[in-house]
């Protein structure tokens, strides 16, 4: 376990803004997290547990400043297999594992069901805060339980696949148990007979075009890696957070009415109406590669907001309301953020 108190933050988030935490704590298992929790001052540094931040490797994370509280880095690793059946695999994962390793790891084991989800930066415990999802899989298809800490209730749950409300890049600890929690382990169910699910279009092309009809997981994983290092850039050269804005879903009468004078507008239709790419309307309301100062959106990818250099945290988010705003005016369109918000600003 690690303490310190007036930690920088910057390098641990990869949007590198800079911010300090008033108390950092590191820990590599659950007995080290209950030492930091009984600690007798742990609720008034916390501020009566209002003031916490679990934080894996920061790349779902808008630092805004200083933080005046706690922050808990989770560096709890390992794996271990818990069941397994001819077709299924029950594995427990530590919270602090890196979250493509694991992707790595299935693979050379021939489990599948994450294979699509290969490359995305992160934490195994971040995983289910946001449903990660790429290419037709999110986590919740491959979820079983996690288990967590809460700190109020200052009491161990063990959640299941209704408990955590998943929805899209949404759990119930972005809402009711947002930063009220600490989740120290998952475990998935994946496969042990590849059911592969390459019906994604870029998938589908690529695989054609390497001439492969029946690919195996690994196949399947180096697609995905390969799409994604041509379009999505590396947050260690530029720093970044991924999708900055959820894609929106506008209601049957929006579409239409948008159709008339877009008619080619990108849709994905859903039972109550049209999901639209957010990286389209932002690039239609303000151009590729549309940057102010010292933010910008990425010129392949108009959705991923980047630090051009030295930009902090208020730098990021007046911009990204800025983006909010003509979205709204050009299209009547409201874009949410998928990215965390932490911290205060002067
Ligand atoms: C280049 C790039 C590409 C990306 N692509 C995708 C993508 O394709 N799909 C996708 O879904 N996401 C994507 N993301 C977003 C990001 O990778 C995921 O959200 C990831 O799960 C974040 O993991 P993390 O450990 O960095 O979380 P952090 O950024 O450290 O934390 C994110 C949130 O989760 C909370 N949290 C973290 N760990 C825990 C824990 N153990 N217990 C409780 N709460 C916790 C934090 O408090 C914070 O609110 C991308 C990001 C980048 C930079």
């Amino acid at each position: 376990m690690e303490y310190s108190q007036h930690f920088s933050l910057q390098h641990l988030t990869t949007f590198k803004t800079p911010g300090f935490a008033s108390h950092f704590f590191s820990f590599k298992n659950e007995e080290e997290l209950t030492s930091i929790v009984q600690r007798s001052d742990f609720e008034r540094i916390s501020n009566h547990y209002k003031d916490i931040l679990v934080l894996g490797k920061g790349s779902n994370l808008l630092l805004l400043g200083d933080l005046n509280g706690v922050v808990l880095k989770n560096e709890i690793d390992g794996l271990k297999i818990i069941d397994e059946s001819t077709d299924d695999i029950f594995i427990e994962v530590g919270a602090g594992m890196d979250w493509h390793h694991l992707v790595l790891h299935a693979i050379e084991n021939g489990w599948a069901g994450i294979e699509n989800l290969a490359l995305i930066p992160g934490t195994v415990g971040a995983a289910p805060v946001q449903n990660i999802g790429a290419y037709g899989i999110e986590l919740k298809d491959v979820f079983h339980s996690l288990r967590c800490w809460h700190f109020e209730e200052n009491k161990w749950y063990q959640l299941g696949l209704d408990d955590c409300q998943f929805g899209y890049r949404d759990s119930i600890f972005k809402r009711g148990w947002k930063n009220k929690t600490v989740i120290t382990s998952v475990q998935f169910k994946l496969s042990k007979n590849a059911i592969l699910n390459t019906e994604y279009g870029a998938i589908t092309s690529e695989l054609e075009k390497m001439g492969v009809l029946n690919p195996t997981i690994l196949e399947v994983a180096k697609v995905v890696m390969n799409i994604r290092n041509s379009k999505i850039p590396n947050p260690d050269v530029v720093p970044n957070a991924g999708s900055f804005f959820k894609n929106p879903t506008i209601t049957d009468i929006q579409y239409e009415y948008l159709k008339i004078e877009y008619p080619e507008m990108p849709f994905y239709k859903l039972p109550d109406g049209y999901k639209i790419p957010a990286g389209w309307l932002l690039e239609k309301a303000n151009g590729r590669g549309y940057s102010e100062g010292r933010v910008g959106c990425y010129e392949k990818q108009a959705l991923i907001l980047i630090n051009t250099g030295g930009a902090t945290g208020k730098d990021i988010l007046t911009f990204s309301k800025k983006l909010q705003q003509s979205v709204r005016e050009k299209f009547g369109v409201e874009l949410e953020r998928e990215v965390n918000v932490a911290g205060n600003y002067k």
